[in-house]
């Protein structure tokens, strides 16, 4: 994503693995089932969002991994710290003790970790809370020294509750991620509304995690929405019915992606999700009785 200013605030990315191809049938199985949908949408899907092939049922969607940089007038903000480094998942094949040049990345940006003032993560799925921590020494310290780390309270009890009823051995995000940044004392637990440097605030978005939030930006009249995994591939913004299978609740994860989607349509607000591959920001537009994504470059 080219970087960009809404308002007086900078955004821009920086990227831990782009085009990661995920099968239809296993991340958003209702499109692999929709032959006609996607065979309509071929033009737009390929190649940047989709490869289809002959059976678009068996066809793959692009997944980027990026963290946001937030630079208002005051602070540097990072929102969602991707699947970081050297974590231990189980041998998952896209998450799994990954080397990534994401700090190097962080670095050529410009930023240095200690120049971090907050840390935001929309929900805390093992790919938006990585780079929260890293790997010193065989322990797992806060990859920024001088960051608050600012958690929403319904996503940080649903996921303390579970790794203390698993006593310890049910989520490894958790106890790598989350936890060595609550024991140095940077992480702040808020409540929904809450703002971060009065341009930030915390909305609640159920559905994809308990206490899932979308980030509202807000700015001299400019708006833009980090909108984590509510929207995981640009077709969602058509078919706002077709929840991911990463999402744990897909019922209410539809209901409030469709609400996201009709708030945001024909707002200007420049919407910035977790996972769309470049050029990934954009804006939801009405459009024949449906709704469309038109990204921004
Ligand atoms: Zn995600």
């Amino acid at each position: 994503m080219k970087p960009l200013s809404i308002g007086a605030v900078g955004v821009s990315t920086v990227v831990e693995s782009l085009r990661v191809p995920m099968s239809f049938a296993e991340f958003l199985p209702e499109a692999a089932a929709a032959r006609e949908v996607l065979e309509a949408a071929r033009p737009w899907l390929e190649p940047r969002f989709a490869e289809l092939g002959a059976d678009p049922r068996a066809g793959v969607g692009f997944l980027d991994f990026h963290t946001y940089v937030v630079r208002t007038p005051r602070h540097v903000i990072l929102v969602d710290t991707c699947i970081g480094d050297d974590k231990d998942r189980g041998g998952h094949r896209f998450f799994h003790r990954l080397k990534t040049p994401w700090l190097a990345n962080l670095r050529a940006a410009g930023l240095a970790p200690e120049q971090v003032d907050y840390v935001m993560c929309t929900h805390m799925h093992a790919d938006h809370v990585g780079w929260n921590t890293r790997l010193v020494d065989g322990r797992w310290v806060p990859t920024f020294p001088n960051a608050k780390y600012v958690f929403a309270r319904t996503e940080f009890e649903h996921r303390r509750r579970s790794f203390e009823a698993a006593q310890g051995a049910g989520y490894g995000a958790y106890a790598d991620s989350i936890l060595p940044v609550v024991e140095t004392g940077q992480a702040v637990i808020v409540d929904d509304g809450h703002e971060v440097d009065g341009h930030l605030r915390l909305e609640p978005a159920p559905g994809h995690t308990p206490g899932n939030v979308v980030i509202q930006l807000a700015s001299r009249g400019a708006r833009g929405v980090f909108c984590g995994d509510v929207l995981h591939h640009p077709i969602q913004v058509a078919h706002p019915e077709w929840s991911a299978a990463f999402c744990e609740d897909r019922v209410q994860s539809a209901a409030t992606r469709r609400r996201f989607v009709a708030a945001h349509a024909d707002t200007g607000t420049i919407v910035m999700p977790a996972h769309f591959p470049a050029p990934t920001a954009g804006r939801i537009r009405s459009h024949g009785g449906r709704w469309r994504y038109d990204f921004l470059d």
